[in-house]
């Protein structure tokens, strides 16, 4: 499996002849224009988790001629930016939602902002991406604030708790300080997770986690800083 880092919390995921995107707000690179343009895929979907810009922008469907499916969490429905897809090629996830095509299982959860998360099967593999979904405990917010947001997500996790995943994209958000990179330790805890893709971190450093991050065995981590960016996962 091959990964690429446009920005944000947009990636492109490739996998044999399957093509995902995830949350292209941004491609300064243009890796999705190149990557469409080498046209080495039979199917090829779009997904955004929710409508705020920095996960949602209307450039994509540039790629409308090539798109099999676009598949928007239910908020983005309601957006103007919406108004010009073309209806019969995009479907709208509300949470614990499903897609399912003969290429693809899409199952939504729900986030702990706005919009939904995306767990995805693609030929046996699964892939998780969060959107927003994290634990948003910022350092020196009120404490009532702080515990309703422990508390929204831990009830999240309740539906995670015990699924496996082989890729999974996730928030390590630098503003939130010591607190960054608490609700990525918690998902790893509680799930079955082979390899970690921290994201949501525009303009901070590279994310190195030490070894009290990981609570069970350790895993391969990737926190991507320029756009353009990619990995390939061998086993995965
Ligand atoms: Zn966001």
């Amino acid at each position: 499996m091959k990964i690429t880092y446009l920005l944000n919390s947009g990636f492109i995921v490739k996998l044999k002849r399957l093509l995902l995107v995830f949350d292209d707000f941004s491609d300064p690179s243009h890796s999705a224009d190149a990557e469409i343009a080498k046209g080495d895929f039979d199917n090829l979907y779009f997904f955004a988790s929710h409508a705020h810009f920095d996960h949602f922008d209307p450039h994509i469907l540039k790629y409308q001629e090539s798109v099999t499916r676009y598949i928007f969490s239910n908020d983005i429905r309601r957006t103007v930016r919406a108004k010009a897809f073309p209806a019969e090629k995009v479907t709208y996830l509300k949470k614990y939602d499903a897609y399912s095509d003969e290429n693809i299982e899409v199952t939504s959860y729900d986030s702990t902002d706005v919009g939904t998360s995306f767990a995805v099967k693609i030929d046996g593999k699964r892939i998780f991406h969060a959107g927003d979904f994290n634990w948003w405990d910022w350092d020196g917010e009120e404490e009532k604030l702080r515990r309703s947001a422990k508390l929204l997500f831990f009830r999240q996790m309740e539906k995670l708790e015990g699924l496996t995943f082989d890729v999974v994209f996730f928030p390590v958000d630098g503003r939130l300080g010591n607190s960054a990179e608490k609700g990525a330790k918690e998902f790893l805890r509680l799930t079955d997770t082979k390899a970690l893709i921290a994201m949501h971190r525009v303009g901070y450093p590279k994310w190195e986690p030490k070894d009290e991050f990981f609570v069970k065995e350790k895993i391969f981590t990737w926190s991507p800083v320029e756009a353009g960016e990619s990995v390939e996962l061998e086993d995965i």
